[in-house]
């Protein structure tokens, strides 16, 4: 990989994603040597994909370069890679681009998406976990909607017309509601020959209620604003299958469409290398004790999403969300600090600012510990939270006068099809796995 060995400890960090800046940002100042690898050369700010793939905003407001972030410090190094296996016994990462020895090692690989082994919903259907996930899906909906005004058989414009999701997480709400306000501020706009009320937006979730991680108050104003937005909630309903055309469901409703996104489930991105007890099998993500530490190994630590670091307040470990990446990163940090000084460790404490989502304009709920709100003031507090940790000043500043502008306007900036998705389906296919 080209990076000289100095007298300096050496940390590698698998993963730029919201764990892994957060430690290298703090891993820069001390005297450490920091290389920071990623597949990717840029930091995707996730909750805001949605936003990406439905034309609210452009891909480099939420993503930022990492270069940018390791050029703070000489002793810094970036090298965009994918690590593909750990040999933990030599000390040595292989990676894509070549080998690198550690002397510590952290892996922030995050998380991939789940599709529980179903073949028909991962070759033929849509996900969002990368920016380039996003603009296939922005450029299928555009798509879609350009082909649904030419065709005249109404059977063929209805799956054009029919978008449906499954899985009413915070993924699946947050994008049906911006499709629907895509239909109900746009498509009656920019589409005079197509009939606004053809466009339908299913959201199908396995469970009795969307948001299942939320409090049933937030659930229930969520579920509410939905319907206002017109979108179709289908609950306690699985999708089977989906052939490209129909989704399949567990009960009589099955649903003709050209457009079907699944945002139903994650599961762990490990490296191969470690031992088996190092991983908890299930969920894909390795085991870690409170200082971060993998099950097994003293110099190898996991922390994010790929970390199941259990506690009697979080049996199943923390939830898979940003706070918990960003905290333990820089825990982290602190901890290889003490090492280096032979200090004690000290166990992570993760302190819980709340959860929240956004169902559209004027519209999002919060829950902060025991209180929930939701209406205008949840979606004002969604979108200083957001502006306060996208990366990058430049990106905070585009992201707030698109918004200003979109909520001014009803508009939507960002509606063009750059790189079409359906004619060029089998490089964006195989952008699909990255
Ligand atoms: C669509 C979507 C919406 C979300 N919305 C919210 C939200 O509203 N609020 C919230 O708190 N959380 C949200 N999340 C979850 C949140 O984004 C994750 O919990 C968070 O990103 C986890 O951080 P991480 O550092 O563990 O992993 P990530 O941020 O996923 O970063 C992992 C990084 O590792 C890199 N990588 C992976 N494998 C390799 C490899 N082998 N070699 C090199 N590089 C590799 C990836 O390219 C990536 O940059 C959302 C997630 C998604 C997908």
């Amino acid at each position: 990989m080209n990076i000289s060995k100095t007298n300096l400890p050496r940390v590698v960090i698998i993963g730029g994603g919201f764990g892994g800046i957060s430690l290298a940002k703090k891993l820069l100042k001390e005297k450490v040597q920091t290389v920071l690898i990623d597949k990717h050369n840029y930091h995707t700010f996730q909750p805001l994909l949605y936003q990406v793939s439905t034309s609210g905003l452009e891909p480099d407001s939420i993503a930022y370069p990492l270069r940018k972030i390791i050029r703070a410090s000489d002793r810094g190094y970036f090298r965009m890679a994918e690590v593909t296996k750990i040999d933990p016994e030599k000390k040595i990462i292989e990676s894509n681009i070549g080998e690198l020895t550690y002397d510590y090692l952290v892996i922030a690989t995050g998380s991939k998406t789940n599709f529980f082994g179903n073949e028909s919903i991962e070759k033929n259907g849509m996900w969002m976990k990368t920016v380039p996930h996003a603009l296939n899906i922005r450029s299928l909906i555009l798509e879609n909607l350009e082909q649904a005004v030419i065709t005249k058989d109404p059977k063929k414009r209805k799956a054009l017309l029919n978008f449906v999701i499954a899985g009413a997480g915070p993924t699946g709400v947050e994008l049906s509601g911006a499709i629907a306000e895509l239909r109900n501020h746009i498509v009656s706009k920019d589409y005079p020959d197509l009939d606004p009320s053809e466009m339908e937006i299913h959201l199908v979730e396995g469970m009795d209620r969307v948001l299942p991680p939320m409090s049933e108050k937030s659930s229930r104003k969520a579920a509410k604003f939905l319907e206002e937005l017109g979108v179709q909630l289908h609950l306690n309903t699985q999708v089977k299958s989906y052939d490209g055309n129909l989704v399949l469901t567990n009960t009589s409703k099955n649903f003709e469409t050209q457009t079907f996104i699944w945002s139903a489930g994650v599961t762990g991105a490990p490296v191969q290398g470690l031992k088996a007890s190092a991983l908890i099998e299930k969920a894909n993500r390795y085991e870690v004790n409170s200082f971060n530490q993998i099950n097994g190994y003293d110099t190898i630590f996991a922390i994010g999403d790929i970390a199941v670091m259990e506690s009697e307040e979080y049996p199943k470990g923390h939830p898979m969300v940003a706070q918990p990446a960003i905290q333990q990163g820089k825990h982290l940090a602190k901890n290889i600090h003490n090492i280096l000084g032979n200090k004690k460790l000290e166990p992570f404490g993760y302190f819980d600012k709340g959860t929240m989502a956004t169902v559209g304009r004027n519209r999002a709920v919060v829950d902060l510990g025991k209180f929930n709100f939701g209406g205008f003031f949840a979606w004002f507090v969604w979108m200083f939270v957001h502006l306060w940790f996208l990366i990058g000043f430049r990106n905070r500043l585009v992201t707030f006068f698109n918004w200003v502008y979109n909520y001014v306007n009803y508009d939507k900036a960002a509606r063009l099809i750059i790189r079409p998705f359906k004619e060029n389906q089998k490089q964006s296919k195989s952008d699909k796995a990255l």
